[in-house]
């Protein structure tokens, strides 16, 4: 397996209404192609379009791929949502933002 894509600035959550989160900001310490790569942590309180905010992943954090010792988020990361009117949900990655850079 060749890894997941590293997400970065720029990139976007959808959740599982269908609303989406853009990635406003990353690590100043690993970039690429000068976009901040996404620490996990970082996408925590990410509001979504219709509402939703994110919370931790409980899916797919880099094991290999530390910045600070804080693994970074993936492609394949997942979380749960909070929405106080939808109801609860669930976020994925729709775009890490960038193509170059993958990890485990
Ligand atoms: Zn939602």
């Amino acid at each position: 397996m060749a890894g997941a894509g590293v997400v970065v600035q720029g990139g976007s959550l959808l959740c599982s209404h269908g609303g989406t989160a853009t990635v406003a900001s990353g690590s100043t310490r690993l970039t690429v192609g000068s976009k901040g790569v996404l620490v996990s942590g970082g996408e925590i309180g990410l509001t979504f379009s219709e509402s939703c905010v994110s919370a931790a992943p409980t899916a797919a954090v880099a094991t290999k791929l530390t910045v600070g010792k804080m693994p970074v988020l993936l492609a394949t990361s997942g979380g749960p949502t909070t929405n106080s009117q939808a109801g609860a949900g669930t976020w994925t990655v729709q775009s890490a933002g960038q193509t170059k850079l993958t990890a485990k």
